[in-house]
Order: structure tokens, then sequence, then C-alpha cells
């Protein structure tokens, strides 16, 4: 099991009220899955999605991330779990404007201490990977929105994450480029690598081979259309 949420409950505190968000949420993953979260706006997938990246922590419950227990961890713990075993794809790319691709790509890397040469070497590979070996020296502003995002998934993927976590990785597409994502994030499963991608689009959730849904903070499998 590469994760595995045991009765999570998640409460932002407003003022002096407590908000529930999630609400005794169970979910797993197998090594090598591709799941799509499903939800509507405000249901709580971007809080989930924060719990698993280990960005933020849950208010109780049990959250094992590839063995370890999350919640246990110091704040610097959680940033290394980030940087070796995790890579973020959002919806606005998050990429740094006025670095080339291959710069934004080389950024994990240089955290993790990678000599120079090496962290070219393995950014240029990552490129490659997602198709986009012929605009290594482009910025962002000279690339189209499919391009940018998968310039952010080479990102994301350039640290050999033991997870590829995706909040909306279509939303700001045009469905041509949503499609080539989709494509290229079935590569990577393919390949291997495990993905956990939300969407609201349930003809993006189909891509996946497993899907849940999150309603009001609960959330529940879904029952998969007949697709195979
Ligand atoms: P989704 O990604 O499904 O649209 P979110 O996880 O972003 O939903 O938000 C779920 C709920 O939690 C919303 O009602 C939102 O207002 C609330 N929420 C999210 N982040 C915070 C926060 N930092 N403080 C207080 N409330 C929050
Ligand atoms: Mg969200």
């Amino acid at each position: 099991m590469i994760l595995e949420l045991k009765n999570i409950y998640k409460n932002y505190q407003q003022g002096k009220m407590e908000v529930p968000v999630l609400k005794d949420v169970n979910f797993s993953m197998e090594e090598g899955e591709y799941v799509a979260i499903m939800g509507p706006s405000g249901s709580g997938k971007t809080t989930l999605m924060n719990i698993i990246g280990c960005l933020d922590k849950s208010t109780s419950g049990t959250f094992l991330l590839d063995g370890q227990d999350v919640n246990k961890c110091t704040e610097n713990e959680m940033s290394d779990i980030r940087l070796r075993k995790i890579g973020f794809v959002f919806q606005s790319f998050h990429l740094l404007p006025k670095q080339s691709a291959i710069e934004n790509v080389m950024m994990p890397l240089n955290y993790a201490g990678v000599p120079k040469k090496k962290r070219r070497e393995i950014a240029f590979a990552a490129l490659e990977r997602v198709g986009l070996a012929d605009r290594v020296d482009f910025r962002p502003n000279q690339l189209s929105g499919g391009q940018m995002q998968r310039v952010a998934i080479a990102r994301a993927i350039v640290n050999s994450p033991k997870i590829l976590l995706a909040d909306e990785p279509t939303g700001a597409l045009d469905s041509k480029s949503s499609v080539q994502v989709m494509d290229l994030f079935q590569k990577l499963n393919d390949e291997g690598v495990t993905v956990l991608m939300i969407t609201h689009d349930s003809e993006i959730a189909d891509y996946a081979k497993r899907a849940v849904l999150i309603r009001d903070g609960v959330l529940s499998e879904k029952e998969v259309s007949a697709r195979e």
C-alpha cells in the first residue's frame, strides 16, 4: 500500500468556529494505481490533496504514506517527504515565469542537492518523456497551456516520486490539450507511476482506472462506468 488514510477528519478554524471539512475519510491506494477523486467545488478535494501531499495535517485520524505515519512527522520531515516522494501538478501550472522549461524542471533537483551537470541531464530526460525535448529553452510565456502543463508534469516526475498528485490538471486547458495531458498520465502510469488526480469533470475522471467521489467532505467509492 502506497498510502492509507483511516478515519481522517479535517476542521478549519474560522475565528472561534471549527468548520468541519473532511468527515471520516477512509481511502487507500496500491503502488501503480491510477485513481481520480471527483466532487463538486467546495467538497474538500484540495483539502484532501493537501493532506495526502504532506502540505497540511489532518485534525484526527491516521495517514500512512509509504509506511510512514505522517501525522507524527515534523514540518522538516514533511518537506523532506514532499521533496523525495511526491510530485505535484496544479491547475495553473505554477511555473517560474522567468525561467526556461529546463530550469523549471531542474528546480526540485537543486533542492535535492544534485550536481549541476547531472541536473541538466535528468531534467532533459524528463522533458523528453513528456514530449518537449524541442522546447527546453522556452520560457512559459513562449509555450501553450498544454505545453506548460507538460513542463509542470516533467518537473513533478523529475525526482522519480512515489506518487504523482494532480489537482484539476486540465482545469485551465482546452479539450485538445486536456486529452494530451491525459494521454501523458496514461503513459506515465503504464510506466509504473502511481497517479492520484482530482477533477470535477467526469470525462477526465474516466481516464483513471478507479474513481472515488467526495461530497461535502464524505468520500465514497464511485461505481465505474463500463469502459473496459
Ligand atoms: P474543493 O477543492 O473541493 O473545491 P476545498 O478543499 O478547497 O474544496 O475546500 C473545502 C471547504 O473547506 C470549503 O468550504 C472551503 O471554504 C473550506 N476551506 C478550505 N481551505 C480553508 C482554510 N484554509 N480555512 C478555512 N476554510 C477552508
Ligand atoms: Mg480544489
